[in-house]
């Protein structure tokens, strides 16, 4: 009697388990926030613009739960939600209380990157991307890849982010197959390199701070029933491939620099651009991350001197700084001031939760 009842308990959670093809469908969604429907300017996706960020959560909530529905009726058994666009907020960028319960945000006790850190074999059959932008120098809604003033370079190709996270799902054989955001993203990218993904179009990008918005009701209809199709279809889409060794590079778009590098040994530089040969995508895409830490650096010193000389005080606060640098320098060789040692990880770590970029 006893096994009769775990036969049929398993039975029973098998069954309900399975999607419409009979077995599991575990989705992945990322969520970036530049490219929701209905926004149009940049503080919607800022956390220090609490009335304006305030909208964004809302229409980030909606895209995402339009795309949950279109996946549960094609059978999703298993739905997870990542953070990729890391708004400075602490908590989700989401509205946890106004998600689809048939989802859930996943966390992690530790920092992880969801474009490099997740990609495992058999956790998930297909990935959805919400809320994408295309990529710099494409005329798009915010357009930029990763972060302002890059412009991530493998094999020849400026990528945009949904093709960085295509190649890193490819590693372990998982598909993108539902992306929905600004439609520069797709006329002027995905429709070449990723022609087989069900693409939403939520806006029209007209320059990178405008965008013309399509109407809210028609727009999260559509994802309802391409994340449906996206999945349904999910034998037909492919994988983003990409032959290594791979060329990759760092171009820096103004303000952000890579001038410091010129002339350092081994750093091979040309015209803003750093150039070097990754054994695989991992490698090409940490050594790209990497130099732009040293691009954006020089972007955002470039841009605090600008902004403290536009200020009225100006000249008091740049000989203040200016003291304070000179300062420094001295008290340190004095043996009067030392940098504070670093905290240990597992203290930064600890008592955290994680769930994608902050
Ligand atoms: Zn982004």
């Amino acid at each position: 009697m006893k096994r009769f009842v775990f036969v049929f308990a398993f039975l029973l959670a098998w069954a309900s388990a399975a999607g419409a093809q009979g077995r599991p469908i575990r989705v992945l969604i990322l969520h970036d926030m530049e490219g929701l429907t209905g926004e149009d300017d940049w503080r919607q996706f800022s956390f220090s613009y609490p009335e304006q960020y305030a909208k964004g959560r809302m229409l980030l909530t909606d895209d995402v739960n339009a795309t949950i529905e279109g996946l549960v009726a094609a059978g999703a058994t298993k739905i997870d939600i990542v953070d990729g666009h890391g708004s400075g907020n602490q908590e989700p960028d989401l509205l946890l209380d106004k998600l689809d319960k048939r989802a859930q945000l996943i966390y992690r006790d530790r920092p992880f990157d969801p474009y490099i850190d997740m990609q495992e074999q058999n956790v998930y059959d297909a990935v959805a991307l919400v809320g994408m932008h295309a990529k710099p120098g494409s005329g798009g809604f915010v357009a930029h890849t990763y972060t302002g003033g890059m412009e991530f370079w493998m094999n020849g190709l400026s990528l945009s982010e949904p093709e960085i996270i295509a190649y890193s799902w490819a590693r372990v054989n998982v598909p993108v197959i539902y992306v929905a955001g600004d439609e520069v993203l797709w006329t002027n990218d995905l429709n070449k390199t990723m022609p087989w993904v069900e693409y939403v179009a939520v806006k029209r990008g007209t320059s990178a701070s405008t965008a013309i918005l399509f109407p809210l009701d028609s727009v999260r209809a559509n994802m309802r029933v391409a994340a449906k199709r996206a999945l349904q279809n999910l034998g037909k889409m492919k994988l983003l491939t990409i032959t290594a060794p791979i060329t990759a590079a760092l171009h820096a778009r103004p303000p952000a620099s890579l001038a410091v590098l010129d002339s350092v040994p081994g750093i091979n530089y040309h015209d803003n651009t750093v150039t070097f040969i990754a054994a695989d995508f991992e490698h090409a895409y940490r050594g790209i991350l990497a130099l732009g830490n040293v691009s954006g650096l020089a972007g955002s010193q470039s841009t605090t001197t600008a902004a403290l000389r536009a200020q009225p005080e100006a000249a008091q606060t740049m000989r203040m700084i200016g003291e304070f640098r000179i300062n420094r320098w001295l008290d340190y060789e004095s043996g009067r001031w030392k940098p504070n040692p670093p905290i240990p990880f597992e203290v930064q770590v600890a008592g955290k939760k994680y769930f994608g970029d902050r």
